[in-house]
């Protein structure tokens, strides 16, 4: 049987999870730009992973987004957490996380960032470098340790080996250097990339993983723990996604074919699979004019709001307009509210004529997008409420 190819019947679109209806009623009593979370689209996400990885424990990547709505769902739910920094750690505990239970993932982290989330409770952490293990030797010595792999190619959007991970070729001094210090390490991680596209990514890896893991067996480091990060991938703008469980149906059984034969406690990261869909931007126009025969709308989230993951995630996002009788639509540029040129969010986007105070809505803002907002220009980033 052909599992690494898959057929699916059905595409996932980007869609909102509140209808303008919604989007008015709240944007009379919240101010825009405001960022709408579904609890049950979260719910209905975290059970299809935790029904489709079966054996794999879920430790949600805060750092995808950290916002309370989010984390509190996740922990009703059972999810656990990675956490990358001692701000991120107090948001998980925060919404009802307890530390004992984090897993800390960041390979290159400074003293403090160890000590603090170490004296919270954290034992769980990663390293990829010999300087690292120093640190830990000097500071944090009985806390349980992963190897933070490299990994090469692949489908995804944004490469996560590029600065992170050991090469391959070096697990065994890497191993070495730990015991050396006396440390404890119990396994692999490693992430395929941001935004993998293709399922089939994972079962490549996995392949060189193995061979790590017994190269590592060979040479008396008997390992426990595989967590296989995050990369589950969203649908954005101009691209359809593979339903996520048959997405998660192809991950598991490369699991099971590679790994299938030794006794093994799988972990997952997923941090945008997990949230990028539960969450809609409603936005407002704010400003329109004409420029060369083209109409130009500045609404009230941009590049350095919400929308700082077309900078920093490489995505773009669906901009719906309420037009139910479908007026014509025309290529407009759509501006954010700052003062910066360079602020646009979009240079074709095809809309009806709006008018200032009009509404749009932008599907799959859950990660990537409000984690990474400031508020540039004196202008406050988008708040946030919980539907359903
Ligand atoms: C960013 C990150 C994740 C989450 O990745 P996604 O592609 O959003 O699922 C998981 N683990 C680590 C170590 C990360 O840095």
């Amino acid at each position: 049987m052909r599992t690494d190819i898959l057929i699916p019947q059905r595409m996932r679109n980007a869609q909102s999870v509140l209808s303008f209806e919604t989007a008015h009623e709240l944007g009379e009593r919240l101010s825009t730009p405001l960022l709408v979370v579904s609890k049950s689209k979260l719910v209905e996400t975290y059970c299809t992973m935790h029904e489709h990885l079966p054996g794999v424990e879920l430790y949600y990547a805060a750092k995808a987004n950290p916002n309370p709505y989010v984390l509190e769902t996740l922990n009703e739910l059972g999810c656990s957490v990675d956490v990358c920094s001692h701000g991120e750690l107090l948001a998980a505990k925060g919404a009802g996380f307890s530390p004992s239970q984090m897993l800390h993932t960041h390979p290159c982290k400074t003293r403090q960032n160890l000590l603090d989330c170490y004296n919270e409770g954290v034992r769980w952490f990663v390293y990829d470098n010999e300087s690292e293990l120093d640190k830990i030797a000097g500071h944090t010595p009985d806390i349980k340790l992963l190897l933070r792999l490299a990994t090469s190619g692949g489908s995804s959007l944004i490469n996560l080996s590029a600065k992170f991970g050991a090469d391959p070729s070096e697990v065994i001094e890497m191993l070495i250097a730990a015991r050396e210090r006396g440390l404890d390490v119990r396994g692999f991680s490693f992430h395929v990339g941001s935004q993998c596209v293709n399922p089939s990514d994972y079962r490549t890896v996995l392949h060189s993983i193995r061979k790590c893991w017994d190269e590592a067996a060979a040479n008396g480091f008997l390992l426990e723990v595989l967590d296989i990060g995050g990369g589950f991938p969203a649908p954005y703008r101009d691209n359809e996604m593979i339903p996520l469980a048959d997405y998660c149906d192809s991950v598991s059984v490369s699991l099971q074919d590679v790994f299938g034969d030794i006794s093994v406690r799988f972990i997952a990261e997923p941090g945008r699979g997990m949230v990028a869909e539960c969450m809609t931007l409603v936005t407002r126009v704010l400003g329109k004019s004409m420029r060369g025969g083209k109409r130009w709308y500045i609404i009230d989230d941009g590049l350095y709001g919400s929308f700082s993951g077309k900078v920093f995630d490489h995505v773009d996002y669906n901009v719906i307009a309420d037009n139910p009788l479908g007026f014509p639509t025309y290529p407009c540029v759509l501006a954010g509210p700052t003062c910066d040129s360079s602020d646009v969010v979009a240079h074709d986007q095809w809309l009806p004529d709006l008018e200032i105070g009009d509404l749009l809505l932008v599907p799959t803002m859950g990660a990537y997008a409000g984690a990474s907002a400031c508020p540039f220009n004196g202008l406050p980033v988008a708040g946030s409420t919980m539907i359903d």
